[in-house]
């Protein structure tokens, strides 16, 4: 039985508009082991056709392609890959060798795509290349190599796997004379050690080196001639045996796209960095929301007792009147009342708005309180020194232990003063008394009190009891009315439903709490902003992640067709370019979470400085998510491209130049 039969084949190509070219017109030929054959003929009469078929690079044709007895073209794709594999080794006219890797890599790359160990590899592909004469280039690159070197490289890569049959495709078609006996002589070396040679030629002096000449026109076969015999030495055992071959493991497709990668640095660096804003914007946003969160919290719960609700009665505006038809008066008024609003000031509140608010769910009890908020006018002094204070307020259970930084909170003639105050009034200031002078309704009242204590939160602030204030105001003949009104919460969680049933009976919270809710407001604007950038730069990046990876489909071409040639499948194509996308998505994600981080390092500085505070918390939560989105939307964006560079024909990709 012979190594190879062709048995009528017929090769037709599909042309535009249903024609048909027939390139191959009933072949029937076989060849056998130990044959150096050259196939001749003119440009365009069939042979690289019939090559491809051989070599099992096209399975589309009719008639039948026995190899020891068994078609190929009824093989399926896992038997033509091994058929590639382990029984054909290709050598090109234009050597076809993968340009950013070195010779000892070109040559184990068949190897490579079964998966066998990197030592086995390379001391196999040593071996091969040491035959070749190559043994001290075997880390240059193919562009710093000659073209009989380059042919010799790409003969190493057709035996390393040691195949049955070698199909050199005008082997020497792009050497000179002197390279290309050097070249014949190996690849007549070849078939003397027993291997089939099938060898695509037009010269006839090529031919003269072949044991058997087959001369092929317009599709046929028209001679079939007996060369110079060969002297053949007994078939040597290659150094491995032919194992089950198995494919492209992952870290050797993780190496190859690293290698790639580095050819193309800069425009894979781009890309990473391009694709980082996207990163950067998630991981700051989350970052960002974290720490003034935090922060708001933080200012909120030092400020103020949890359990206990403010509340002030907004003044009135009478909205009714158009302001053009108000009178001067109308109109102050009702300019008056929005700037107490705005600034927390508050309307005295009747019996039947404290019965109310006390009949609100959850509400324990209701505490009357009084604030006096002015500019200029209210004063306090002791001895000489005198000082303004914004604001005059009774004490409540508001007021929170973990402020009061000295002393104690004031019973009946005391009075607790803000930090701020303290200073300015002198060193000391416990024990001591000082005159409080207040401007309430066009009176101007005052009277003496003894310290008791120094609080930390507010600024020019001094809390005297309620009872203290009414006796006082009694005094002088005014009748104070409450303008705030603390309630109690059973419990803090139920402090939230409290401030919607006060809003809900047109009541008002603290200003603390009112800055609060702007603030948030502001930060849900700026975290949409910032979702919104991150959501197009994400896009933007994925984009360009697809371009760059279909730009680098098209010029990697050739490669993937010599790799399919090697018997790289379907999916080890695809395991090459998923696995450059999982890589770029890794860097951008990692250049993405690092520049958060520097960026977070500066805007940190600046905010400890405000604020006494980092405003943008960077978690590991964060980085992680970072890292995952940016590896998921590149794998995405190279789900289309990578299946483009897998579905490509290798006989059209050899083709191309
Ligand atoms: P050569 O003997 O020069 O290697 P080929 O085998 O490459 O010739 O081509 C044989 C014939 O088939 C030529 O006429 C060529 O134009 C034609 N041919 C090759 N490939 C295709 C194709 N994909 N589609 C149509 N015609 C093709
Ligand atoms: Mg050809």
């Amino acid at each position: 039985m012979a190594l190879l039969e062709l048995k009528n084949i017929i090769k037709k190509y599909k042309l535009a508009g249903n024609e048909e070219f027939v390139a191959l017109k009933n072949i029937n030929v076989s060849f056998d082991k130990g044959e150096l054959v050259s196939i001749i003929g003119e440009s365009g009469s069939g042979k690289s056709t019939m090559m491809n078929l051989i070599g099992g690079l096209d399975s589309d044709f009719e008639g039948e392609l026995l190899y020891k007895g068994k078609n190929i073209g009824a093989f399926k794709e896992a038997e033509l890959v091994s058929y590639h594999k382990e029984n054909i080794g290709f050598v090109f006219q234009s050597f076809n060798l993968i340009s950013h890797l070195n010779l000892l890599d070109n040559v184990a790359m068949a190897m490579t795509l079964s998966n066998v160990d990197g030592e086995t590899r390379n001391k196999r592909a040593l071996e091969v290349l040491t035959d070749m004469g190559l043994k001290d280039h075997v880390y240059k690159k193919p562009d710093q190599i000659s073209g009989g070197q380059k042919q010799r490289v790409a003969i190493a890569r057709a035996l390393v796997n040691d195949p049955d049959i070698i199909i050199a495709d005008e082997p020497t078609g792009a050497l000179d004379k002197e390279t290309t006996e050097q070249v014949l002589e190996i690849i007549k070396e070849i078939a003397v050690r027993g291997k089939l040679v099938i060898m695509v030629t037009h010269s006839d002096r090529v031919a003269a080196y072949s044991s058997r000449v087959v001369k092929i026109d317009n599709g046929e076969i028209v001679g079939d001639e007996v060369g110079q015999p060969l002297k053949h030495v007994e078939e040597q055992q290659a150094a491995t045996s032919h194992k089950k071959s198995k494919n492209l493991g992952f870290f050797a497709a993780m190496r190859l796209s690293l290698l790639n990668m580095k050819e193309k640095f800069s425009r894979n660096a781009l890309v990473a960095f391009g694709s980082s804003i996207g990163i950067m914007s998630v991981v700051l946003m989350l970052a960002l929301g974290n720490g003034v969160t935090g922060y708001v919290t933080d200012q909120m719960n030092s400020f103020v007792n949890p359990e206990v609700i403010e509340v002030n009665k907004p003044a009135e505006v009478e909205d009714d009147t158009p302001l053009e038809e108000m009178t001067m008066e109308q109109q102050q008024q009702a300019q008056q009342a929005q700037m107490m609003n705005v600034f927390g000031g508050s309307e005295p509140f009747t019996d039947s708005d404290i019965e109310k608010l006390s009949e609100i769910e959850h509400v324990e009890y209701v505490e009357k309180g009084f604030t006096l908020t002015a500019l200029g006018t209210n004063t306090v002094a002791y001895g000489d020194t005198e000082t303004m204070i914004m604001q005059f307020l009774s004490t409540s259970s508001n007021l929170i232990d973990s402020n009061l930084e000295e002393g104690s909170f004031p019973e009946s003639g005391e009075i607790l003063i803000t930090e701020t105050l303290a200073s300015a009034l002198g060193e000391d200031m416990i024990g001591r008394t000082i005159d409080v002078t207040i401007v309430f309704e066009g009176q101007t009242l005052t009277n003496s009190f003894e310290v008791s204590g120094i609080y930390t939160a507010g600024n020019n602030a001094v809390y005297v009891t309620y009872d203290d204030i009414d006796a006082w105001f009694s005094e002088e003949g005014i009748e104070l009315e409450p303008n705030v009104v603390y309630l109690h919460a059973d419990d803090a969680s139920n402090a939230e439903s409290i401030k919607e049933a006060i809003r809900d009976l047109g009541f008002r919270g603290s200003m603390q709490e009112a800055m609060i809710n702007m603030f948030t407001e502001m930060l849900d604007v700026l975290t949409l902003v910032l979702t919104g950038v991150a959501g197009i730069s994400l896009i933007v990046s994925a984009i360009m992640i697809l371009v760059v990876l279909n730009i680098s489909v098209v010029e990697r071409t050739k490669e993937i067709g010599v790799l399919k040639a090697l018997g790289a499948r379907l999916k080890d194509i695809r395991r090459i370019f998923v696995t450059e996308a999982f890589l770029l998505g890794v860097f951008g994600g990692l250049i993405g979470v690092g520049v958060s981080y520097l960026i977070g390092l500066v805007v940190n500085h600046f905010s400890n400085n405000a604020f006494d505070f980092s405003v943008i918390q960077i978690t590991l939560e964060y980085a992680l998510a970072g890292m995952i989105i940016s590896v998921a939307i590149s794998m995405l964006a190279s789900f289309l491209p990578a299946n483009k560079a897998a579905r490509l024909d290798p006989v059209e990709s050899l083709r191309r130049e």
